[in-house]
């Protein structure tokens, strides 16, 4: 099949990509010249594990190509995905500047029937607007699918290839078809492809999204209870995550979630509730602990120092808002760092993938590292922010040797507890006494 992809970031490059990989020829359009010179000449522009190497050898075969131009992009295509920005607005909905820009802008250049995709995470009605848009310029035919994408980063190219479950939001037979061929060989196991009306599928989204931060603000207020109670979060959660009714993943309490989806999704969900009359209480209150549990280590480290936090010096080790991406978008180490510099300290960091990006945001308020020791060179503590494989089990000779004192803030709940203060580290982790 010939399939253009419209916006190449996360999703759209992996979708690419992938799509290409069992033998469609694909087209990625980004408005960024950048972007798409550097992705044409073979280099890849996010870190996501085992992308680069799919999409080098697509690339070198032909099937995946660049472009900024949107009519070349889709001139032969018969499936038009987006996978286009949809930020939070002023009021904290989703905006769909950029979906209804590009569906405005197809209407003027449609030629023959294609199938346009919103592979966005877009609100309850967008694929109706969507429709709208090209309708107002397009008189021929064409169908609108909501087909919303489920991949985590980090593990974004196995996700897509073995996808869980495949949503389609679509109403003709036609639609329905092309979409079902196309995805037929990603779920060679038996996964479902779902079909359901497209604001069953928009809202499916959203709704996975927002269970998902739940568990995590639920797990977070559980660990605040266990820091109160002197009770150990690890041993409730493996007691609680046994019941195959619970499931033991996202159970673990942290420093909250971050990423470009949690926090914009659970915020779009709570407006387009109260667009139709209806309070979501249940999602104030997760946004609310998680806002909250952002800066769950402040207090902690600022009794430590007797409420002095000015000339003092930390360590931190992780800046993505998760391991295994270099994506910083809402990450839990900016709101750390934030914290810490407004109150005169001051910061050297280390991440595997994710320094550039932070150096773009916050340029030189902090300093570098290029290793996850250099980082602690006479810091009076480290903190854990990103739980990369890597800080698992570090060489604590080497800390003892680096540090200034032996105390460590745990963000992620690294280490075993008992063994680091045993080995005399003063060490403060989230719900563990
Ligand atoms: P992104 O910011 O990484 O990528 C968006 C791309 O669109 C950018 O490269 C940008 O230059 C490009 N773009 C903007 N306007 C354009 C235009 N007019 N024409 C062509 N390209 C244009 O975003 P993302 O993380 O890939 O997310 C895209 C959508 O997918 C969002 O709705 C997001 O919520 C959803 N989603 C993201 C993830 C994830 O893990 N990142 C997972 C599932 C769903």
């Amino acid at each position: 099949m010939k399939i253009a992809v419209v916006g190449t970031g996360y999703v759209g490059l992996v979708s690419g990509t992938c799509f290409a990989e069992t033998g469609n020829k694909v087209t990625c359009i980004d408005i960024d010249e950048k972007k798409v010179a550097k992705l044409s000449k073979g280099e890849i522009t996010i870190y996501e594990p085992g992308l680069e190497k799919v999409f080098l050898r697509n690339l070198n075969e032909g099937r995946l190509k660049f472009t900024t131009s949107l009519e070349e992009g889709v001139k032969d295509a018969s499936i038009i995905f987006l996978a286009l920005p949809t930020p939070p607005g002023a009021d904290g909905s989703a905006d769909l500047k950029y979906v209804l820009g590009v569906a405005d802008h197809l209407g003027k250049i449609l030629t023959d029937y294609k199938v346009i995709v919103d592979k966005s995470t877009v609100p309850v009605g967008t694929a109706a607007k969507v429709h709208a848009a090209i309708a107002a310029n397009y008189k021929g035919e064409f169908d609108v699918v909501s087909n919303p994408e489920f991949l985590r980063e980090g593990v974004a190219v196995d996700d897509f290839m073995k996808p869980d479950r495949v949503v389609i939001g679509a109403s003709t037979e036609r639609a329905k078809k092309l979409m079902g061929e196309l995805y037929a060989p990603y779920v060679r196991q038996g996964n479902p492809v779902i079909f359901m009306d497209e604001k069953s599928a928009e809202l499916t989204k959203y709704a996975a999204n927002s269970f998902l931060a739940t568990k995590i603000s639920f797990m977070n207020e559980v660990a605040q209870l266990c820091e109160r109670l002197g009770a150990d979060v690890d041993m409730v959660r493996r007691g609680i995550g046994s019941d195959d009714r619970i499931g033991k993943r996202f159970l673990f309490p942290g420093i909250g979630y971050g990423g470009s989806c949690f926090p914009k999704d659970v915020q779009a969900l709570i407006m387009s509730s109260e667009e139709v009359g209806y309070d979501f209480q249940i999602l104030k209150a997760v946004e609310d602990v998680n806002e909250k549990q952002k800066l769950h280590l402040i207090p902690k480290i600022t009794k430590y120092f007797e409420n002095n936090l000015a000339g003092k010096h930390f360590a931190i080790w992780g800046l993505a808002f998760k391991p295994n991406t270099d994506d910083i978008r809402e990450a839990p180490a900016l709101y750390l760092i934030k914290s810490l510099t407004e109150a005169g300290a001051t910061v050297t960091a280390f991440d595997p993938e994710a320094m550039p990006n932070v150096k773009g945001v916050i340029g030189d308020k902090i300093t570098y590292a290029t290793s996850q020791y250099e980082a602690l060179d006479n810091a009076d503590a480290l903190i854990i922010a990103t739980e990369w494989a890597e800080f698992r089990t570090p060489d604590f000779e080497i800390m003892e040797a680096k540090l200034k004192t032996k105390v460590i803030f745990d963000g992620r709940n690294l280490f075993d507890a008992t063994q680091i203060r045993n080995a005399g580290y003063h060490y403060e982790s989230i719900g563990r006494p």
